[in-house]
């Protein structure tokens, strides 16, 4: 079994001059026509993560063997992605106005906003990206959905009315997926405004302000007047400086669709987040369960453009079908594979619905366990009163069982909603209610995701029932 450096690249997805590179720091000095044998291949396969079989087998149709991580002097800095997250009135949607209309129009002559369900702004020449999408929900739709798209989430909270529900839920949501937080304290024109209370319910929630020697930034805006948006725009800068965030335009790209529909005129249409790589007219692409040929683009300014690069969003034009929201997409490099991969994944898709889905469940927590897939037991925990929320989740901690721990990623007082359902498909937990019950949508939810929920009345039995099914001894559930 050998093959040459070149096959090797085309198998991996890779340039054969990243191979070649690869191949040299390994001590092994190659062209691209040269044969490899099976340890060279191997090791090299190693260093993508790919397992080499008989043969080297990547799933073409698995869009996210695409999106490897890649390293090297293609890598460009991209700009930072920012959704905001809030609770209900608190400002999200005049903040995202307020952004745009303070930073689009300017310089951008002749441009009209268009809403494509993203934007992007310039500030100290460097650009950003905001979702248009307000609210945690939307993120997380996505994130169930396995597309991790933001970067940087801006909490708002309105200065007058303090931490509410929503707000708490939103930080759950953000931390889950491991996105930073910057505090937006909005409404500041206010009378009754009192930052240093926002300030202070926050920290109950681990965001502790610089000012008070924590970490999270907080800016205090309004959103409405427009005060305090540079700052909040130099702050979101600034972690995306910290976090260095990289994208190499060179190579086919590869993304996320953030909304899409069916036009009369236009057919199927669908703004693309490009999320590595150089999108370019005439593409072929495979776009969740369907494919085509990139026809149009239009931007956020509603003008045509021929290619976009990392972190920007356009409107696409060309797909044979409508994708939904959080669909990954891929450029492939011709249009026959594209239609190949595209087909056979709408027909997977239509088995898939079929079967079943690999939620954890407490029944097969053990076995996933044991298969090491799992390192955290993630937990939604919702109760009656914010007493038991808290004890079952201090007793829920303390359960460890083979070097598995129980963690919680959200608690909080009321009825388990939509939104808990949502959080535990994207990150993959168990949802206990503790002396409450799902709401209607809330349970509609749990069934089509596959989520588990446990409803019950007594601490111990919870506790118990954890362990047990930690401890791979529950009998199903039937
Ligand atoms: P969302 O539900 O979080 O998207 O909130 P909205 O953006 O719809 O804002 C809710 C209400 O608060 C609207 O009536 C806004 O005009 C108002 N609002 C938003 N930001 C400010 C602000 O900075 N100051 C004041 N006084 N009102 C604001």
């Amino acid at each position: 079994e050998s093959l040459t450096v070149a096959e090797l690249a085309k198998k991996l997805y890779r340039e054969p001059s990243e191979i070649i590179k690869k191949l040299f720091l390994l001590g092994v000095m190659a062209t691209i026509n040269q044969s490899l044998d099976k340890d060279a291949i191997e090791l090299i396969a190693g260093e993508y993560g790919v397992e080499v079989e008989e043969e080297i087998k990547i799933d073409i149709t698995d869009l996210e063997n695409y999106f490897v991580e890649e390293e090297g002097a293609n890598l460009v800095e991209r700009p930072a992605v920012v959704t905001i997250i809030g609770h209900v009135d608190h400002g999200k949607t005049t903040l995202l106005d307020s952004i745009r209309n303070t930073k689009v129009t300017s310089g951008e002559a002749g441009g009209i906003t268009q809403h494509i369900g993203a934007y992007q702004v310039v500030e100290k020449d460097k650009k950003i990206t905001f979702l248009d999408t307000p609210g945690h929900a939307a993120f997380t739709t996505m994130r169930a959905r396995g597309a991790r798209i933001t970067d940087i989430t801006i909490l708002v909270v309105a200065a007058d009315d303090g931490v509410k529900p929503q707000t708490v839920e939103a930080i759950s949501h953000a931390k889950a997926a491991e996105v930073p937080i910057i505090v937006a304290v909005n409404k500041m024109d206010k009378e009754a405004a009192n930052p240093e209370r926002v300030m202070q319910e926050l920290t109950e929630h681990g965001l502790v302000s610089e000012a008070w020697g924590g970490e999270t930034i907080f800016v205090p805006i309004s959103a409405l007047k427009g005060e305090g948006i540079d700052t909040l725009l130099e702050m979101i800068l600034l972690v995306a400086e910290v976090e260095e965030y990289k994208a190499n335009p060179k190579r086919n790209a590869v993304g996320t669709v953030i909304e899409a529909q069916l036009d009369k005129g236009r057919g199927s249409v669908a703004t693309l987040l490009v999320q590595n790589g150089t999108l370019k007219i005439g593409d072929p692409i495979v776009v969740g369960n369907t494919f085509g040929r990139v026809r149009a683009m239009v931007n956020d300014l509603g003008r045509r453009v021929k290619e976009a690069g990392p972190s920007t969003p356009v409107e696409v034009t060309g797909l044979s079908d409508v994708p939904q929201a959080g669909d990954r997409f891929v450029v492939l490099n011709d249009e026959k594979t594209a239609r190949q991969v595209g087909e056979s994944r709408a027909q997977q898709a239509v088995l898939a619905q079929r079967g079943e889905k690999s939620r954890v469940t407490l029944e097969t927590l053990f076995e996933q366990m044991k298969q090491g897939e799992l390192k955290d037991l993630n937990l939604i925990v919702k109760a009656d009163v914010q007493g038991s929320a808290e004890a079952l989740g201090a007793s829920l901690q303390k359960i460890e069982v083979e070097g598995v721990k129980v963690k919680i990623i959200h608690s909080a007082v009321g009825a388990i909603t939509e939104s808990d359902i949502s959080l535990a498909a994207a990150s993959n937990a168990i949802v206990i209610g503790f002396n409450v019950r799902p709401d209607v949508n809330a349970k509609r939810a749990a069934e089509a995701e596959s989520v588990d929920v446990r409803l019950h009345r007594i601490i111990y039995k919870v506790l118990e029932e954890i362990e047990t099914a930690m401890k791979g001894m529950l009998d199903p559930e039937f």
